[in-house]
């Protein structure tokens, strides 16, 4: 049996909450992965169990690899209909937050999600939540928001009714922030919940390909350039970074999706403790996203925060340089070096 994560009194808030609601909007993280997409259409699944339609929106465009799952054609992207969006959340009677941990995460999006005054309800597993909520239902411990969605759903007593269109999604997200379960799944609930999810006969197999076997050539061909020719290894201090510059995310006709997973692959390497990848930004000028993974109990989040201006979990964090892709390699090196002694 599950243990619950909400008290009672929390349960039932968020029963009354979606219960006295009539213009409810669900949102997630721009860049939205398979955790973001996964717990937003989860949770409208629990929403319209309980007589509701929802409102789901991402801030922008998601990667192809998660457009196969069911419902996404109602997922409305607010850097294509800003003014709906706007309106919409300018009535809202409530607002479920998915899988971040301040309203910054949602950039172009956070104004009109911070001016709205709909009731809040943050359901993530970020560490240091900062947004301000009626209902917090946050637990970093948590392997992904979709398995909080799942135990949401469970302790409200839905589960039973609830469909393969929520199983689904559930099962995507939890199977995509644990790398295939590979990762931060030691807990032995989340194998209890999985076998809950293959009750409502899904193909979990199905779903692994459509993720992970979903590929453009010209993708594979770039992870190969990329490991052959751009990755850096700092054998030393068990570290290393590699570069997806602008010209070749071009003439690999990358995509949004395409750098998925690509950064745990230097990890591979033996004894390497920490992970880098720098990509250009390819419109935005000076702008180099930054993705950080590490093994065991090396922080990559102190160091997304110290050097990059970001922040995450333990083992998987994310940031930013604004600046060169020159600045952002300099800004690496003092890293490895900041942290060489918790690297060895
Ligand atoms: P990814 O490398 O997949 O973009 O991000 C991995 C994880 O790092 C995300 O799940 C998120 O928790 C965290 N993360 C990514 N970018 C940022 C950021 O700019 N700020 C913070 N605080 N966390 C981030
Ligand atoms: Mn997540």
């Amino acid at each position: 049996m599950l243990t619950n994560i909400m008290t009672e009194g929390e349960c039932s808030l968020l029963h009354s909450l979606i219960g006295n609601a009539e213009t409810i909007v669900l949102c997630c993280h721009q860049n939205a992965d398979g955790d973001a997409i996964g717990s937003l259409l989860g949770m409208a699944e629990v929403v319209r169990m309980l007589g509701k339609e929802p409102l789901m929106v991402v801030p922008d465009q998601y990667p192809d690899f998660l457009h196969w799952l069911p419902n996404t054609e109602k997922v409305v992207r607010y850097d294509k209909r800003k003014d709906y969006v706007d309106m919409v959340l300018k009535i809202a009677d409530l607002l479920i937050c998915l899988d971040f941990n301040q309203l910054s995460r949602t950039d172009q999006l956070a104004p009109a999600l911070e001016a709205s005054p709909a009731k809040k309800v943050l359901i993530d597993h970020h560490l240091q939540p900062d947004v301000p909520a009626d209902l917090m239902v946050s637990r970093p411990k948590a392997s992904s928001t979709c398995e909080l969605v799942f135990r949401i759903a469970w302790q409200m007593g839905l589960f039973e009714q609830l469909s393969r269109h929520f199983a689904i999604p559930i099962y995507c997200g939890m199977m995509t922030d644990t790398g295939g379960f590979t990762f931060n799944s030691n807990e032995p609930d989340i194998f209890y919940i999985v076998s809950q999810l293959l009750t409502k006969h899904i193909d979990k197999d199905k779903i692994y390909r459509n993720v992970y076997h979903n590929y453009s050539e010209n993708r594979l061909r770039m992870v190969g350039h990329v490991l052959c020719n751009c990755l850096y290894v700092d054998e030393e201090r068990h570290a290393a970074y590699y570069v997806l510059r602008r010209e070749d995310q071009q003439r690999f006709h990358f995509v949004k999706g395409d750098a998925e997973g690509l950064v745990n692959m230097p990890l591979q390497i033996k004894g390497l403790k920490l992970s880098i990848s720098l990509r250009e930004d390819t419109e935005r000028a000076n702008t180099i996203w930054v993705s950080l993974r590490s093994v065991d109990q090396f922080p990559c989040n102190e160091v997304a925060a110290q050097f990059f201006n970001g922040g995450g979990h333990l083992n998987a964090s994310g940031g930013k340089v604004l600046g060169t892709m020159d600045e952002a390699i300099e800004t690496v090196k003092k890293a490895f070096l900041a942290f060489e002694d918790k690297l060895k």
